[in-house]
């Protein structure tokens, strides 16, 4: 049976959401802002909580955690750094490991960047992947610990997932991510499309999130570093991907 999934908002712009199978009935909340909202989300699907994944150390996606284990009594996997720091993580995980929810079956990615141990959840099997905040609708996350070259890396590795691939990111910026990617892409006939539809969605008070790798290839000019005509629109035509993709994305910091 396909997985089911529940998104819904935290903190001030924060999401949470939500992965269900519903053959085992397991449940797992990846990241948890705060507890409330994710109590309330499981409360309204008659949901329990099995298992919390986690993507990085940041406090609005750990801060939940305490208190929903408490609870729930669920299994805590998370990458290294958040088990560094924090004492409620049952499993440590990295790239290449596999993390079942009931009979789902997720694939540990490695996506340094935005923190320096940060990972994304894959499960290949339902085209669903959970990025924390590597990757958003037309942007990306902050490049805090790690180098530009490393977050080019990471956003290089979920690009390649399939096109089909559902994205959960950990915000809702993509409005003002569409604002700053048209400075880059003027005349990108995707972006401009995209543009429209979230502008509705936002106005429909609507999350424009899931998003999907196909479309984010299209228009999110983070994923588009290495392609020569972006290069050349921002005067870096030749230069290494890595190069652009930073330019781009010091360019975002002081949009
Ligand atoms: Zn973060």
């Amino acid at each position: 049976m396909p997985a089911q999934t529940s998104l819904f908002r935290c903190l001030k712009d924060n999401y949470g959401v939500l992965l269900h199978d519903p053959e085992t009935g397991a449940t797992a909340s990846i990241d948890a802002p705060e507890a409330a909202p994710v109590e309330a989300a499981l409360k309204a699907k008659g949901w329990k909580l099995t298992d919390l994944l986690v993507t990085h150390h940041h406090a609005d996606h750990t801060d939940g955690i305490p208190a929903l284990k408490q609870k729930y009594g669920c299994r805590v996997v998370a990458p290294a750094e958040v088990s560094r720091k924090y004492a409620f993580v049952d499993e440590t995980v990295c790239e290449g490991d596999k993390v079942k929810v009931g009979n789902l079956v997720g694939n540990v990615i490695d996506t340094p960047g935005h923190t320096a141990g940060h990972i994304s959840y894959w499960f290949h099997d339902d085209s669903l992947a959970f990025v924390g905040d590597t990757l958003f609708s037309i942007g990306c996350g902050r490049v805090i610990e790690g180098t530009p070259e490393m977050m080019w890396t990471s956003l290089k590795k979920l690009r390649d997932l399939p096109d089909s691939t559902e994205i959960y990111c950990g915000h809702e910026y993509t409005l003002a991510n569409i604002k700053f990617a048209q400075t880059i892409e003027p005349a990108n006939a995707a972006l401009k499309a995209r543009a429209a539809e979230a502008a509705d969605e936002v106005a429909k008070r609507r999350p424009t999130i899931p998003t999907m790798i196909g479309e984010e290839k299209k228009a999110n000019p983070f994923l588009r570093a290495d392609i020569p005509e972006v290069a050349a629109g921002i005067g870096m035509g030749g230069r290494p991907a890595a190069e652009v993709f930073a330019e781009i994305r010091a360019r975002k910091n002081r949009f």
